[in-house]
């Protein structure tokens, strides 16, 4: 089944947000959209794509900042694992970097470890990955061979923790006991910066050196 995916770098901190398509189907998944409503909901009608979920890694404003926009647009229920739902409230913590956003609504979804997600003939398994927040997941579509994982992996670095509800430990734990575990040729699609894949990250992150 043909698929597409979409990468639009969004706002001024060019954050990932990324739309994963069943072509066929013409249903879609919007993944982080973090600012510029606008770009995504054109991508949208320009594909014809139904619009299934808005799913969140987490919920940093950067991440964020288009949700009101788009759920106003589209009736598609938002996504996001309930430990993140006191940032998610906070405004993404949006305020500690001077900034503010459109206030988003409350999940429709309540996201959990092991549950699947389907658009189409695509599945997204949730996969719990805190570290970088408590309620931080990645999305596993085996179809594509990719995992969204947010702010927890980068090409060559790994999620800060230094932000409220970050944690080191936790973040390697579940950088090295949960993401690592997928098939090595899975493409890990970020939050920020380029494409890479685990084995890639496995050989020449110095994170995850030994
Ligand atoms: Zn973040
Ligand atoms: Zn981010």
């Amino acid at each position: 089944m043909p698929h597409r995916i979409l990468a639009l770098p969004l706002g001024p901190i060019q954050t990932n947000c990324y739309l994963v398509a069943d072509v066929e189907a013409r249903a879609a998944v919007v993944i982080d959209p973090g600012d510029e409503a606008g770009r995504v909901l054109d991508v949208l009608r320009k594909n014809a794509w139904d619009l299934q979920y808005i799913l969140l890694t987490h919920a940093h404003f950067d991440h964020i900042g288009a949700v009101a926009a788009i759920a106003a647009d589209r009736r598609a229920p938002l996504a996001l694992h309930p430990l993140d739902m006191p940032l998610l409230r906070a405004g993404g913590g949006a305020r500690l970097f001077g900034l503010d956003i459109p206030t988003p609504p409350e999940p429709d979804v309540l996201l959990e470890a092991g549950q699947v997600l389907t658009c189409g003939a695509l599945t997204f398994l949730v996969l719990h990955v805190p570290g970088h927040t408590p309620g931080h997941v990645a999305f596993y579509c085996p179809q594509a061979g990719a995992v969204f994982s947010g702010d927890v992996l980068f090409q060559d670095g790994i999620g800060r923790t230094d932000l409220p509800g970050g944690d080191y430990a936790t973040l390697m734990h579940s950088l090295k006991a949960v993401l690592l575990q997928l098939p090595p040729e899975t493409v890990v699609y970020s939050g920020h910066g380029p494409a890479t894949t685990l084995a890639a990250e496995q050989q020449g992150n110095p994170f995850l050196a030994d």
